[in-house]
């Protein structure tokens, strides 16, 4: 972290916040005992019912290497001067290292026409910088988990130094009769399940802080600990950042105990010449009819669900259908990887829905490989454990149009042992499906945890049975689809009922 020598106070006087929340029990915690395994150890594994044995070479231990692969890549572009800004970002060497290491394997596997399909970016939004620092009777909190929401704008290069103001849960009720004007808004967000939905959010009091005339916002997540979390664009026009509990905690102590200010520097550049791409890759069938399959490289910190834990699925059903016997294989199956859509634009998801009528013209199927696995999380009291399975997720078969490949898909579910929830979403639940399911027969199931878009969503929380559980489901649907024909699956395109849930 780059900190300008103003910001800089005697070491005894600032508190870093993660080093309280490692040392002291969080108040209200229950502590448990030591643990008597490693989860990584002990993850309940669903047994191969005897029909299904084939599946059995779509191994989870080996996915999740492809996930450590993945997240490893991260860390080394944050360990190369991006220590604020990090992860599988569009456009970085990231991005190249992630559609480069998907290009060796779709080789190395024997896939034909593998290539990179590049794109040019527009300029894209890149933080260089930031600091944020909370002071008031005498003390000084510096809030190490502060982080731009995406898009958000920067500060004028000598900072903004501003009266801090605490706004509850920043309701209509908590403004009202408070001037904000000129002043940085605290507000503690609730979590719905993570920072990804959130009340700050979708209640609207990051907008009404400035609307209200405040100078800049913050979004304190409510999640137990202090987690650095990415927000999407918040559409709103002062600098707003995301915050982790404890230093949230911390500044409303120091509000709450007479007046504090707070200083805030955020350098951004938007940069222009960036580029990104898609890795195709084909596996030839009997016809010309398809199945397709994509998920996005991209990703925020270590990015292990979102969406490390999609391309290992992705490129697991490519290992596994390059080693089935071209003669057993009735569809071309096509893989992409998209560049993703943590960004100001879609390139590779763009690029599909604009080509829609040529990519999925005889496809059967498509797949998006999309936060395939995460470990199972609770909330409890004052803390987030986690336990040895994988959560539930929410997911789309086709629609009710589509009663055939629903019931393939929930029968593959529950024979690997894939929670689901009994109602399907009446769209695909994310990503670039988002706007591709209206079109093509699509299926996905994905999870949206705590962790979701923050600096705790690492390799460790994406359990290699939910991998080897997703991933052995969709190889088993795409085999049933293969017993269907196009007219039991392509319908025209569809008008939604409500609108997709988003990303
Ligand atoms: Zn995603």
């Amino acid at each position: 972290m780059r900190i300008t020598s103003s910001f800089l106070l005697p070491a005894a006087l600032v508190l870093a916040s993660s080093a309280l929340a490692q040392n002291a029990p969080r108040p209200g915690a229950q502590i448990p005992a030591p643990a008597l395994y490693k989860l990584d150890d002990a993850f309940l594994e669903w047994p191969l019912q005897a029909q299904d044995k084939a599946y059995g070479a779509i191994e989870g231990k080996r996915l999740n290497g492809y996930v450590a692969d993945l997240t490893a890549i991260s860390r080394k572009y944050r360990d190369q001067g991006h220590p604020q800004f990090w992860g599988r970002i569009i456009g970085t060497s990231a991005d190249s290292d992630t559609a480069q290491w998907m290009l060796d394997k779709f080789k190395q596997f024997g896939l034909a026409d593998v290539h990179i399909q590049s794109f040019d970016l527009p300029d894209q939004w890149m933080p260089q910088s930031w600091d944020v620092s909370a002071t008031g009777g005498g003390k000084t909190i510096h809030a190490i988990t502060a982080q731009p929401a995406y898009q958000t704008k920067g500060t004028p290069a000598e900072g903004l130094d501003l009266e801090a103001v605490y706004l509850g849960t920043g309701s209509a009720t908590d403004f009202a009769g408070r001037d904000v004007k000129g002043k940085a808004v605290f507000i503690f967000s609730m979590p719905l399940p993570g920072s990804w939905r959130n009340t700050g959010v979708l209640e609207g009091g990051l907008r009404m802080a400035e609307e209200r005339g405040a100078a800049a916002v913050f979004n304190i997540v409510a999640l137990p600990g202090n987690i650095r979390t990415q927000l999407y664009p918040t559409r709103t026009n002062i600098p707003t950042f995301s915050m982790g509990m404890d230093d949230g905690y911390a500044i409303r102590d120091l509000i709450g105990k007479g007046s504090a200010r707070v200083k805030i520097k955020l350098d951004i550049k938007m940069t222009p010449g960036m580029k990104t791409g898609t890795v195709w890759g084909t596996l030839p069938g009997v016809t010309d009819e398809t199945i397709n399959i994509i998920a996005h490289r991209d990703g925020w910190f270590e990015s292990g669900s979102d969406n490390a834990s999609g391309v290992a699925t992705m490129v697991g059903l490519a290992e596994y259908f390059a080693k089935v016997p071209k003669a057993q294989r009735r569809r071309t199956i096509v893989f992409a990887g998209t560049s993703g859509h943590h960004n100001g634009g879609n390139a590779s998801g763009t690029w599909l829905l604009d080509h829609k009528d040529e990519v999925f013209a005889k496809s059967a199927l498509l797949i998006n490989c999309e936060h395939t696995a995460t470990i199972q999380t609770y909330l409890f009291g004052e803390d987030i454990r986690m336990a040895n399975t994988s959560t539930a997720m929410l997911w789309y078969a086709g629609g009710p149009s589509r009663p055939k490949l629903q019931a393939i898909a929930v029968k593959a579910f529950h024979d690997f042992g894939v929670a689901t929830y009994a109602n399907p979403e009446q769209a695909a639940p994310g990503g670039e499906m988002s706007r591709l399911w209206q079109h093509v027969p699509g299926v996905q199931a994905s999870d949206y945890n705590h962790f979701f878009h923050s600096d705790q969503e690492t390799a460790e929380t994406v359990p290699w049975t939910g991998l080897q559980a997703i991933t052995r489901a969709y190889a088993k649907i795409m085999v049933g689809v293969n017993t269907l024909d196009l007219k039991d699956v392509q319908r025209p395109s569809e008008v939604p009922a409500t609108p997709s849930p988003g990303r």
